[in-house]
């Protein structure tokens, strides 16, 4: 069985001593293995990255930046490969996975642009002979500790950026599904970059902790669900890194009674099964504001739920594959049942899916659940599957209270023909992302990527504008040049 390792100064490193099975969801079986990196070899990887950063922080920005264009293509002449890659091991149809990709390229493309992002701000004359400028130095060696459901896209919205800013990187991604991006840091080692400037450690709990105690990495970007990134944020932060850690969701709809309701069901049925409910900005929320607009939902998503399709990920007449592992198959189950437990209507139920050929694949059905409240367990938490909770309410003033009550608050959307009604939603509503009749409102790359509450901790969001901010310090230079003859006598006085 083939063993996925690390990439450390520029070499694929293999590790025998802790391996753990990377399974085909569709299948159910393992298919390879991924190696457990101790300690020592995350602290080999640390000082790689570390012997590395002083020529690379002097690389003039517009050769950094090329490396990246370079990046770009091979990511777009291996398209196929990786999406591949992302297929057997995450589970989702080929046709998501080239989105995610996409999406994960944008990125890259923001990086290109390195130069005319570091520029600096210049102020001459600020006072007799003096002039003074910010610039933005890159931190050091930096880390990104990334999830299953997006391995390539989420690893993109970090070191291409952070690479481009004059850093060097260590990532350590999800083991469950590691091949896809680890061939990625392959390729853009092919681009060009120098040796240690990028390293994969594949790992668990112990290479996390060895990224988050060691004094020789200056920041971390984290996404994943809440209780760790909530844990990465205060270790990371005690010990004196700056630190943007990304956590779960729980993303609401509301349905006004004016809304396109044919476009919103359709909408919705994406944004709520797509990927089998495993993004953080899936819609698992609807709220319909009055009985007449709920019925109507419930009567049209039962309808169109109908045809869609759950299946493997090289199929592409599927609509979406199975959850990520066995187990993760049972908590969905287990959330579909304590909603009906509490009292819920299960309206679709897809907890025993039939899928030809893949009986023992990790599948579970769209589920639609009616008539669900804000007591039960189902709706508080993230349920992270093919499942869609209508909530019934008389207002939008309701609907907007029970969202900002919630403790997510990654992204929301409204659908309406009340363009009143959408400002006064977007103006106020407690979220990071929000969408007017569009479901899923993840900000395009030069925007910045990041929800509320305790969707995030820290201050600057993922990628784009906040992201070069994060992977760079300020530093405020102030300097004069007297004219030759002009001598100033000794003064006390605070300069001004
Ligand atoms: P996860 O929190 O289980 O794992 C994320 C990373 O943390 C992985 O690399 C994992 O190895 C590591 N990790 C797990 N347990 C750890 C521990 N005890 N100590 C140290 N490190 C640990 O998340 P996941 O299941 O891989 O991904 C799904 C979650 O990610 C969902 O909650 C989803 O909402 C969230 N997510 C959020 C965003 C966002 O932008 N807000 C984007 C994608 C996913």
């Amino acid at each position: 069985m083939n063993t996925v390792g690390h990439l450390i100064n520029g070499q694929m490193v293999t590790e025998a001593d802790r391996l753990q099975d990377v399974y085909n969801p569709a299948t159910g079986a393992a298919s390879k293995q991924v190696a457990l990196a101790s300690k020592e070899t995350v602290e080999e990887a640390i000082a790689a990255a570390q012997a590395a950063f002083p020529a690379w922080r002097n690389t003039p920005a517009i050769k950094r930046a090329r490396v990246m264009f370079r990046f770009k293509e091979l990511l777009e002449q291996n398209a196929d490969r990786i999406c591949e890659m992302i297929g057997e091991e995450h589970g989702k149809i080929s046709h998501d996975a080239g989105g995610e990709l996409q999406r994960g390229i944008e990125n890259v493309e923001y990086a290109c642009g390195i130069p005319e992002l570091l520029k600096g701000e210049h102020s001459k004359n600020v006072g007799p002979s003096i002039d003074s400028w910010s610039e933005f130095q890159p931190l050091g060696v930096v880390a990104g500790i990334t999830p299953f459901n997006f391995p390539a896209m989420v690893p993109m919205w970090m070191f291409p950026l952070a690479i481009a800013c004059g850093n060097t990187f260590i990532l350590k991604p999800s083991e469950r599904d590691p091949s896809s991006t680890m061939y990625i840091a392959q390729l853009l080692q092919e681009a060009g970059l120098p040796d240690g400037v990028m390293n994969v450690v594949n790992g668990d709990k112990v290479a996390v902790d060895t990224l988050l105690t060691d004094e020789r990495i200056k920041a971390v970007s984290f996404v994943g669900s809440t209780p760790i990134a909530e844990y990465i944020y205060s270790t990371a932060n005690a010990n004196g890194k700056r630190c943007q850690a990304l956590g779960g969701a729980k993303n609401h709809a509301i349905v006004m009674p004016d809304a396109d309701m044919d476009n919103a069901v359709n909408q919705l049925v994406g944004a709520a099964f797509g990927s089998s409910g495993e993004r953080c900005m899936a819609l698992s929320v609807a709220v319909a504001v009055g009985d007449e607009a709920a019925d109507a939902l419930v009567a049209k998503m039962t309808e169109a739920m109908k045809t869609l399709k759950v299946g493997v990920y090289s199929e592409s007449s599927n609509d979406f594959g199975p959850v990520i592992t066995r187990q993760h198959q049972q908590k969905v189950v287990g959330y579909i049942n304590s909603a009906e437990t509490d009292g819920a209507r299960i309206v679709v139920d897809g907890r025993a899916p039939e899928v030809e050929g893949y009986a023992e694949g990790f599948f579970v059905g769209a589920t639609l659940i009616d008539g669900v409240t804000t007591e039960m367990q189902s709706y508080q938490e993230e349920i992270f599957g093919p499942v869609l909770q209508v909530v019934r309410v008389n207002s939008m003033e309701e609907a907007m209270k029970m969202i900002d009550d919630h403790e997510y608050g990654n992204g929301t959307c409204i659908f309406t023909r009340d363009g009143e009604a959408a400002r006064y939603f977007s103006d106020n509503i407690q979220v990071g992302m929000v969408g007017i009749n569009v479901p899923l409102p993840v900000p395009v790359a030069y925007h910045s990527f990041g929800g509320w509450k305790r969707s995030l901790f820290g201050d600057l969001h993922a990628y784009g504008p906040d992201g070069v901010r994060f992977y760079t310090k300020r530093k405020t230079i102030t300097q004069r040049w007297p004219s030759s003859g002009v001598r100033e006598g000794v003064s006390f006085a605070f300069p001004s």
